[in-house]
């Protein structure tokens, strides 16, 4: 396990991920950021964005919205308010999720931008996660 470093992947609906990995790549307020065996302790702030995961010669793909990791050097806890591997993404409920927003921010009242803007950003971000097929 040496130079292996623990990843956990929680949210409020469930453990999307708990492996031993080699490398996390994942998306900080302040910009993507790496995270091998060893790394000094770190708490940050995560956006909506994508998460990759390598193990040896795989890499996985993961949705992450908003939430924060929590980084020691054999650990990472990703606590996130929904999470999921890119072949979980249901891409239909991405485009209908999209749609809404869309619909909702076309509307100039009676509107919370910020709440469609965040519900379009998740739903493009998925949307480009899966057909990147990655
Ligand atoms: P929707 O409006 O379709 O619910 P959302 O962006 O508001 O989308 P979230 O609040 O991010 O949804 O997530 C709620 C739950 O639904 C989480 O468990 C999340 O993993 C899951 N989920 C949301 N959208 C998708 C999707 N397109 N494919 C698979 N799971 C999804």
């Amino acid at each position: 396990m040496e130079n292996k470093i623990r990843l956990e992947v929680v949210t409020p609906h469930g453990v999307v991920l708990s492996e031993d990995v080699d490398e996390i790549t994942a998306t900080g307020s302040e910009g993507e950021f790496g995270v091998l065996a060893g790394h000094a302790n770190l708490i940050t702030t995560l956006k909506i964005g994508s998460m990759q995961v390598r193990s040896g010669s795989k890499t996985d793909y993961l949705f992450v919205n908003t939430g924060y990791a929590e980084v020691s050097p054999d650990k990472v806890i990703v606590l996130a308010d929904s999470a999921e591997k890119v072949e979980d993404i249901d891409i239909e409920r991405a485009m209908e999720a999209k749609k809404r927003a869309e619909e909702r921010l076309r509307q100039q009242e009676n509107i919370d931008f910020a709440r469609a803007n965040a519900a379009l950003q998740r739903a493009t971000t998925r949307i480009s996660l899966v057909s990147k097929k990655v």
